[in-house]
């Protein structure tokens, strides 16, 4: 663990730290509901159903298109699009595939900015060659769990009124 995961913990579990442990792991486990529950609601608002990340990282991309290149396309019988650079350097993009031949979209699992010429010019939507697992449809494979509360029997607790620890 690094110093951030560490400090992350302190963070989260902040005022629960002080509880004994059953408490402890009580208030962890309704914090990580809670989280659900928010993440859930969270993926009800996104459009074309990719997160905000991956949206942004998308424009980005597309804010590549056409600035350091020029293109030909050549055949687009296989699926496959042979794309000429300005510095002479050849590359293949091939959609069905999800692949070019720069790397970067396999890297990645989201188009690179060759791609992102190919779709843009044959009007394709970008959101269809993204990677499934960026998409909602993961997240909601993720978060479709629900986190149960747990109840207690004559454990310890700790006094509102006192902040001291009774019971047990
Ligand atoms: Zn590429």
């Amino acid at each position: 663990m690094n110093n951030n995961a560490i400090e992350s913990w302190n963070k989260w579990m902040l005022f629960l730290r002080c509880m004994p442990i059953p408490w402890l792991v009580i208030g962890h486990i309704q914090k990580i509901g809670q989280k659900f529950e928010k993440r859930k609601k969270e993926m009800q608002l996104l459009k074309n159903g990719v997160g905000s990340k991956i949206e942004g990282k998308l424009r980005e991309t597309l804010g590549l298109v056409g600035s350091a290149m020029e293109m030909t396309l050549f055949s687009s019988t296989t699926g496959e699009y042979g794309l000429q650079l300005t510095n002479n350097r050849r590359l293949v993009v091939n959609l069905s595939r999800r692949t070019c031949s720069c790397r970067w979209w396999q890297l990645r699992r989201l188009p690179c900015a060759h791609a992102m010429a190919v779709i843009e010019r044959e009007k394709l939507r970008v959101y269809d060659y993204v990677s499934d697992c960026y998409k909602v449809s993961a997240q909601a494979i993720v978060y479709m769990n629900a986190i149960h509360p747990l109840e207690t029997h004559d454990s310890t607790h700790v006094d509102q009124g006192t902040d001291q620890v009774v019971g047990g």
